[in-house]
């Protein structure tokens, strides 16, 4: 009884008894700190304890759970996937192997005669088998079927030092300690109409379901419970943005006209369609509020500067946000001399733009002498003001933060605004996930690409690559070479750029080689790129700052040393540098160890998909929305249960609840709405602690 008092929700897991400052650092790695964490945490599946099969009843492509014993362990070495451990286990009708490949952590996890639960598809190789199944090592046999009889175990993610034991038994302490101090999130009406759970109920039957249906909808409660939080944060900054007063900017067509024929080429029909929405959009006196999303390679930047010409057409200034300097380069080399031709001037505002120039530009942004600024994050600092911003442009959008674009944003009266995004998601989910912009997508790419062939190739097939490459270099082709850090680290083991320049230039005598970081100097830069666009060099080495945005026509080939290292978005981007001329492209993948399972499945899933918007949802998946639409540190609620595709249906549910609520009730003010508003007011609170932290 005494404990009763000392536990709330806010308690660290380590005063639950049973649970020391050693466990509770490994609940840390689950994320899990005080009580509520607990509570919230998600098992990844259920075990049906009645429904284990002996090990003879096993059938071929069935998913099954079987319980025995560990006879065996071995290791070998698998082909092509590193290495294997195989371990059979037995119960008192039979044997059964597993196996798990590329998963050297299991070697030391086992120990013969420990007693282990099992559970996935059943293949054949020989024998009957599971491959890369989920398993827990449970006590004794004895003491699982006794304190498991007949009912349903969560699996909750595997973490060094946990059991499914200690969990459960801390989650059953914390159940009948604290679960009265939860309090309802979502207002009756919602939770009636949607036939869900009340919260409480809910994580009652997550950890201890009756049934498996009981936890399909204690999990569904939770899942509707992120995405609705979600989309009540879109609903509610569109509302702000739709109360807001913005200036018309009208298309005169004194500078498009002639930009347009300066083109040479033709706007593809997507584009056309494209520049019409925009053109609409600016001249409303509501500022623009749009994302424009499209493949890499699609042409956004053309859109981008025709807005800004349009801006400019009206006397005010653009200015256009992109994460890297050598793409602030880029853009302001490429456009400066055709923009000045028809009489705009522009400039380019990076933190290496230092001294005398950058008070130059800085003086004549404000001044207004300047129309188009190009540039960094340089450009949200302190001491940069605009004389009239009329658009704001953000190319790149996952690389910023919400804070960052607001931040230009506020550099102007409520400028009308633009992201590029070249992680394309499909149209309906882009409008649930983006709902506070009105969004356009480019589905197509400009004609006349070549193909692009991926290929991932092991250290030991190195040879027959460069061989390759150097034929490739020899009809005129250029490459890039990419790896991922700058200097040598011993510890990472990966070798820095300045290593693999050296080792490049010793392969390849007869042609010119080129290395560029992210510690040059603009002017540096600025050199070896307009060296390696106009073929001066023929390879260029690289680490990531040529991720983002280069576009250089002639290059072909796409080395990527150490992909272990990037994911699918990165891998996907540095692909898009090639492919953008008319000749067939190579993009090739090194892999120099073995990595673990799921990494090298992530890399052949890449060498077998070359469309963005395939990509983009298999790296939501992978790695959760947030990563991926740049929403971290920008006050959204995190989705971490949700799967936007499974639970899609659920997300579009939310979605109209959440701007239902928000039509109806934009303050919040009716008093079944009042337990969104303690959530929120809890959230916020929580959002400035980790701030100030
Ligand atoms: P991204 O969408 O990745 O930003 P870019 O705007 O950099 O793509 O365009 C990629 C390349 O395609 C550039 O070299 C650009 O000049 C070219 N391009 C853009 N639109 C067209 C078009 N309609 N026809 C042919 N080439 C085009
Ligand atoms: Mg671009």
């Amino acid at each position: 009884m005494q404990k009763r008092q000392f536990l709330r929700l806010d308690s660290p897991v380590q005063y639950i008894k049973g649970i020391g400052p050693k466990r509770a650092n490994y609940f840390k790695k689950l994320n899990v700190e005080n009580v509520k964490d607990l509570l919230f945490l998600v098992p990844h599946r259920y075990l049906d304890y009645s429904t284990v099969l002996k090990i003879k009843d096993l059938k071929i492509n069935d998913e099954a759970t079987v319980i025995g014993r560990i006879h065996l362990i071995e290791i070998k070495k698998a082909m092509r996937r590193g290495e294997m451990v195989n371990v059979l286990i037995r119960d008192e009708t039979g044997s059964v192997v597993l196996r798990w490949f590329n998963r050297p952590d299991l070697k030391s996890k086992f120990k013969i005669g420990d007693c282990l639960i099992v559970s996935g598809k059943v293949t054949f190789f020989y024998n009957k088998q599971f491959i890369n199944p989920i398993y827990e090592i449970i006590g004794d046999e004895e003491t699982i079927s006794e304190k498991a009889k007949g009912t349903i175990i969560p699996i909750y993610p595997l973490t060094e030092g946990l059991g499914i034991w200690d969990i459960r038994r801390a989650m059953n302490i914390a159940l009948e300690l604290c679960l009265d101090e939860v309090v309802e999130n979502i207002p009756e009406y919602l939770i009636q109409k949607n036939r869900l759970p009340p919260l409480r109920k809910a994580l009652n039957d997550l950890h201890f379901p009756h049934t498996i249906a009981d936890a399909t909808k204690a999990r569904q409660r939770l899942v509707y419970d992120e995405f609705f939080f979600f989309e009540l944060a879109l609903a509610r900054r569109k509302l702000k943005i739709k109360n807001q007063d913005g200036v018309p900017l009208k298309r005169t067509g004194t500078l498009t006209n002639s930009f347009l024929s300066s083109l040479d080429f033709e706007l593809t029909e997507g584009q056309k369609k494209i520049i019409n929405e925009i053109t609409l959009d600016l001249a409303k006196s509501k500022p623009m509020n749009r994302l424009l999303q499209g493949d890499v390679g699609s042409g956004k930047t053309i859109i981008a500067l025709y807005a800004l010409l349009i801006t400019v057409e009206n006397d005010y200034q653009g200015a256009m946000m992109v994460p890297t300097e050598i793409l602030a380069e880029q853009h302001y080399l490429n456009h400066r001399s055709t923009l000045e031709k028809i009489g705009v001037k522009s400039a380019l505002l990076t933190s290496s733009i230092k001294g005398s120039i950058r008070d130059e530009v800085i003086n004549q942004i404000q001044n207004g002498e300047v129309k188009i600024i190009f540039g960094t994050h340089a450009l949200i600092e302190e001491g940069i003001n605009f004389k009239n911003l009329g658009l704001v442009i953000i190319d790149e959008q996952h690389r910023f933060g919400v804070m960052q674009r607001a931040a230009l944003v506020n550099k102007g009266i409520n400028p009308h605004f633009l992201v590029l995004s070249a992680t394309p998601i499909p149209r309906t989910l882009a409008l649930t996930l983006y709902g506070d912009l009105d969004i356009s997508t480019l589905t197509e790419k400009p004609a006349g690409r070549g193909e692009v062939v991926t290929k991932l190739y092991l250290e030991k097939e190195k040879t027959n690559v460069y061989r390759f490459i150097n034929d490739e270099l020899i009809k005129g082709r250029q490459a890039f070479v990419v790896c991922p850090i700058i200097e040598k680290s011993e510890k990472m083991e990966l070798k820095s750029a300045t290593e693999v320049y050296e080792e490049i230039c010793h392969i390849f005598p007869n042609f010119t080689v080129g290395l560029i970081h992210g510690r040059l100097s603009t002017q540096e830069r600025i050199n070896i790129m307009s060296d390696f666009r106009n073929g001066k060099i023929n390879i260029l080495v690289a680490t990531t700052v040529i991720e983002v945005g280069v576009d250089i026509p002639n290059a072909t080939i796409m080395l990527i040393l150490h992909p272990e290292r990037f994911g699918l978005a990165q891998l996907h981007q540095l692909r898009g540098r090639i492919g953008r001329g008319a000749e067939k492209s190579y993009c090739f993948l090194i892999l120099n160890k073995f990595v673990a399972q799921e990494t090298y499945e992530r890399l052949i899933f890449f060498e077998k998909n070359s469309d963005g918007f395939a990509l983009a949802r298999k790296d939501m998946q992978l790695r959760g929305p947030g990563e991926i639409l740049g929403k971290k540190q920008h006050g959204l609620p995190d989705i971490k249960i949700g799967d936007l595709e499974q639970d899609q249906e659920l997300l579009f549910i939310a979605r109209d609840d959440a701007f239902a609520v928000v039509e109806k009730d934009p303050e919040l003010k009716l008093p079944e709405h009042l337990p969104i508003k303690r959530y929120l007011k809890e959230f916020r609170e929580k959002e400035e602690l980790l701030r100030i932290g």
